[in-house]
């Protein structure tokens, strides 16, 4: 059983992206400026957009946090975001997810300057994705199919399921292992709640996406000797023996599925860093397709 180490391979990422940095500084070209926007305090998402910021200074990148109070509200929000899509100096930026209820987050995405849309969720960039045209992949993904690639999972062929179907991760996942592409090819099963018998077709997978956010869901009997495990899955499972009286865990029962597996995402050190790396990847093509 091999680990994918998506914590190595995310830093060697950095590590690529802080040369292509010093490259562009040494030669006087524009150094690519990350912004992010918080609305609330939710303490995961907190978690998320600090340590995105401190990657940005990792490659040399600049970087802005736009903190919103919880009761912002959707008019002030759309205004924080028209004043980055009009500033020259921002390359690209992300709107941290979920937001709070009194604003929605479709009229937020459709906001965002499809050219500074790093975490490609505008419309426009899902479409491009579709067709195959050059865009910003959205991030997790993006990660999930540069992982599969440094390793040399081959995909051409396999019978691959995705479980969950969000607009994040589950839906672009699947789209995007079904084309002809260098990570492509497969055969795609998508499964979401309404499934029958996901027993079944999870047994029948040569790899497996899981991205439903149900702590330890896959185990060891629902999946094949040999199978690829991508575990997206990140729960805060209530546990006294931590300090911060929480553990981490994927939608991949680890223990089990590990024994069967031939390649295996950990949780954490997984996914996880690779969104991260690929949407400093996302922020150096947008400042390149600026020059
Ligand atoms: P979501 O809640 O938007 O979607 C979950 C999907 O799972 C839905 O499509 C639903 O139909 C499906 N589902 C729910 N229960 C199911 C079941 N019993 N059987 C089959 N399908 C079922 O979730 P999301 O935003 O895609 O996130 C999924 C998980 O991935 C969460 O734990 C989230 O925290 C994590 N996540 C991790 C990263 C990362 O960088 N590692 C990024 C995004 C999301």
């Amino acid at each position: 059983m091999v680990i994918l180490d998506g914590k190595k391979t995310s830093n060697d990422l950095k590590d690529e992206i802080a040369i292509a940095v010093a490259k562009r500084r040494s030669e006087g070209k524009k150094i690519p400026h990350l912004a992010a926007i918080l609305v609330g305090t939710d303490g995961a998402s907190m978690t998320y957009v600090n340590s995105k910021v401190k990657s940005c200074e990792k490659v040399g990148f600049n970087s802005t946090l736009i903190d919103l109070p919880e009761d912002t509200t959707e008019d002030q929000l759309l205004n924080e975001i028209d004043d980055l899509n009009k500033d020259n100096d921002i390359d690209g930026f992300i709107v941290q997810l979920p937001l709070p209820k009194q604003i929605d987050e479709q009229k937020v995405l459709m906001a965002v300057d499809p050219n500074k849309d790093v975490d490609g969720f505008h419309p426009v960039n899902v479409g491009k994705m579709t067709l195959d045209l050059p865009t910003f992949l959205p991030a997790t993904p993006y990660g999930i199919m540069e992982l599969l690639k440094r390793y040399k999972v081959e995909t051409s062929g396999k019978n691959v399921v995705v479980i969950g179907r969000s607009h994040i991760v589950g839906r672009p996942m699947s789209i995007l292992l079904s084309q002809k592409r260098d990570v492509g090819n497969a055969t795609v099963t998508l499964v979401h709640s309404r499934t029958k018998n996901l027993e079944e077709i999870t047994k029948e997978a040569d790899i497996i996406v899981a991205a439903l956010g149900k702590a330890e869901f896959l185990t060891g009997d629902m999946v094949k000797d040999g199978v690829t495990i991508i575990d997206v899955g990140i729960t805060r499972v209530k546990d006294d023996s931590k300090k911060r009286g929480y553990r981490l865990a994927g939608d991949v029962d680890f223990e089990s599925v590990s024994k069967k597996a031939g390649f295996i995402t950990p949780v954490p050190g997984g996914v996880g860093p690779m969104t991260i790396a690929m949407l400093l990847k996302n922020t150096l093509l947008a400042c390149e397709n600026r020059d």
